[in-house]
């Protein structure tokens, strides 16, 4: 299995920390130079299971602002599209108007995707984030989410199976 994975979210949701334990976490190589021409590769994690190529996608990494604008170029479209999937990552306990816009995207793009609902280190009371993620959910659709937390490390590795599982 081996296939291109975009972190995608909003700044300061943890997506550098999540690719670094991610990668920090299987020892790899982390390539220094552009192997594909729309996508620069972040890191890639290898294991007996797969190869994951973390790769930054035009459009989604600067955010989703530009999507709400509808001003999404024709370029970071057909980049997003590329992806054989997305991870959505966002705050626990906070969905916002960027973090939608998004979302949208995504859809719009027909990009697999899954959550990672990342810091759940910060909610102590899971009866706040069950129901959180019932209300995300019920008019949403990912093909699986995840509960991370990138600072303490963990989940990494359901979230990792669960990437290479749709490669
Ligand atoms: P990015 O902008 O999406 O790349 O986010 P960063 O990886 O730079 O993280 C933004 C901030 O959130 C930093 O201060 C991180 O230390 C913090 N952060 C990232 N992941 C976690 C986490 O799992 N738990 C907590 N408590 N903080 C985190
Ligand atoms: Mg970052």
């Amino acid at each position: 299995r081996c296939g291109l994975v975009a972190l995608a979210g909003r700044p300061n949701v943890g997506k550098s920390t999540l690719l670094n334990a991610l990668i920090g976490f299987r020892l790899s190589i982390v390539s220094p130079r552009p192997q594909t021409t729309r996508h620069r590769i972040l890191g890639i994690a290898t294991s007996e299971a797969g190869q994951i190529l973390y790769v930054d996608t035009p459009g989604l990494h600067r955010g989703a602002k530009r999507a709400m604008n509808r001003s999404l170029n024709r370029a970071a479209r057909s980049a997003i599209s590329e992806v054989d999937l997305a991870v959505q990552v966002i705050e626990a306990n906070r969905w916002t108007d960027e973090d939608q816009a998004l979302y949208e995207a995504l859809v719009e793009q027909k990009v697999p995707r899954l959550l990672a609902i990342n810091k759940v280190d910060l909610s102590k009371d899971k009866s706040t984030l069950l129901p959180f993620v019932a209300d995300l959910m019920e008019h949403r659709s990912f093909d699986d989410v995840y509960y991370v937390s990138a600072l303490k490390e963990k989940g990494l590795k359901d979230l990792e199976q669960g990437i290479l599982k749709r490669l």
